[in-house]
């Protein structure tokens, strides 16, 4: 029973992380529900990645004056997604 349960508690933290990224440009424009926001935020309270990423996005935002998809390096929005695998396994 409690095997199962944080079996399935890592795949929603996993999930978490891949949501976050989705959403991370709405989250900084505002652009998100206040319900989903808080939500969000409870997940990057825990979570060392999403933390480091989202300020890695700030800073970004900061640099550019705006935050477009488009600014991200290509191919980072992939290595960060392997990041959080390769992390996320050595948690485990
Ligand atoms: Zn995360």
């Amino acid at each position: 029973m409690w095997r199962r349960f944080s079996f399935r508690r890592r795949r929603a933290d996993a999930l978490a992380c891949i949501e976050f990224v989705e959403v991370v440009t709405n989250y900084l424009e505002g652009a998100m529900p206040a319900q989903e926001a808080a939500r969000l935020e409870a997940h990057i309270g825990q979570c060392h990645g999403c933390t480091a990423y989202l300020e890695q996005m700030r800073e970004t935002a900061r640099l550019v004056g705006r935050l477009m998809v488009e600014d991200v390096p290509a191919g980072g929005r992939d290595r960060l997604l392997q990041a959080f695998r390769t992390w996320k396994a050595s948690q485990a």
